[in-house]
């Protein structure tokens, strides 16, 4: 099985700009690209798990979400030797495209990041800069969880 570092994006990754789809526009929250190469060098998998409802509400697409998730890994590697294996989103939100079980405080992008990864959750650790990280972090069985705080 497989140990993982569990990261949220917004507020916890790059600095929370509200609903950040411009690659251009990417601040990382100091300190946390070198505490994701940490957990690369430590052998966790890295895995961005994050609420997208700005695809729901139409302020941006998919595809522009992937572009700056890109972004942002390029980045990670080129200025920090640092990267992200996988992102986890959620482009749902309840009031306009209905009930879902994989937006946060709900585990399911946990849950499906253990089975798509082979991962003990007893072995892993989650960060994040909200209640929400951390109740669907415990929820899927990580008893790590650490608040990163934003600037
Ligand atoms: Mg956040
Ligand atoms: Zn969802």
């Amino acid at each position: 099985m497989n140990r993982a570092a569990f990261f949220d994006r917004d507020g916890t990754i790059n600095v929370n700009t509200g609903y950040l789809h411009e690659p251009e526009k990417l601040i990382f929250v100091p300190g946390v690209p070198e505490l994701i190469r940490q957990c690369n060098e430590e052998g966790y998998l890295v895995i961005v798990v994050t609420n997208q409802s700005g695809i729901a509400r139409g302020m941006f697409t998919e595809e522009q979400m992937r572009r700056l998730h890109e972004t942002m890994n390029r980045r990670l590697r080129e200025e920090y030797g640092a990267h992200i294996d996988a992102f986890y989103f959620c482009p749902h939100l309840p009031e306009i495209t209905g009930a879902c079980d994989c937006r946060k405080p709900k585990p399911g992008l946990f849950l499906q990041a253990i089975k798509d990864y082979d991962i003990d959750p007893k072995a892993s650790l989650s960060f994040g800069d909200s209640k929400r990280d951390e109740e669907a972090s415990r929820a899927a069985g990580i008893p790590h969880f650490q608040y990163v705080s934003a600037m």
